[in-house]
């Protein structure tokens, strides 16, 4: 089986590009937050959970999930987002377990925006946090979401962890800032990582 490794990091700090570079080099990535939009729409007993918790309309006719109703819902509510994510965190876990267990690869990749906020950190062996400037970060989401405000990103920031705080309980730091190459850091890292298995 192989290792089995987190990558984290704020709004724009660059982990999806730096699970990409991995991903050149042959290593499986599993992007959490992506699978668990698709789970929401595909697993059976996700949808029945979230239909029986929050109505028949979170789903439209079609199956696809009412995003904007269930954001609705949840926003501002700590107990309801708390119910939401207690039936998804679940289904992804067992969903990356099934997946990470049939890989043929020394190690594998759970990238995630929320890796130690969902508890998702403790399931991993090793952890890498990602990290840029706040400015640098808002800067490349404003490129990337032209549809997302300057305001909009803060608020999103401000409801992360802080960067210190993911830094201090990681295993491995890659500084993604403007005067440092992403990609002999993710060589160098790839082979302290291939050195544990
Ligand atoms: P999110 O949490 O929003 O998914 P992320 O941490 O996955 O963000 P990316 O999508 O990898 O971040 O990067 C944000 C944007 O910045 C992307 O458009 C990406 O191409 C760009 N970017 C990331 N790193 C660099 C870099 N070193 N140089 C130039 N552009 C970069």
């Amino acid at each position: 089986k192989p290792i089995l490794i987190g990558i984290t990091g704020g709004i724009g700090s660059g982990k999806s590009t730096v699970a990409r570079i991995f991903s050149i080099l042959g290593i499986p990535i599993y992007y959490a937050d992506d699978r668990a939009k698709w789970l929401m729409e595909n697993n059976e007993n996700l949808i029945a959970g979230i239909k029986a918790a929050f109505g028949e309309e979170s789903f439209f006719e079609n199956g696809k999930l009412n995003r904007k109703f269930l954001s609705t819902e949840v926003f501002g509510s700590p107990e309801k987002t708390k119910i939401i994510n207690n039936l998804v965190h679940p289904a992804v876990k067992k969903d990356f377990e099934a997946w990470s267990s049939s890989q043929n690869a020394p190690y594998v990749l759970k990238e995630a925006a929320l890796l130690f906020e969902t508890g998702s950190y403790k399931e991993l062996d090793k952890i890498i946090t990602v990290t840029s400037p706040i400015k640098v970060r808002i800067n490349r989401v404003l490129m990337r979401d032209p549809h997302r405000s300057e305001e909009q990103i803060h608020a999103i920031i401000d409801q992360q962890m802080p960067d210190e705080e993911k830094t201090s309980n990681s295993d491995f730091i890659i500084k993604n800032t403007d005067n440092k190459l992403l990609i002999p850091q993710v060589l160098k890292l790839h082979e302290s990582l291939l050195k544990l298995v």
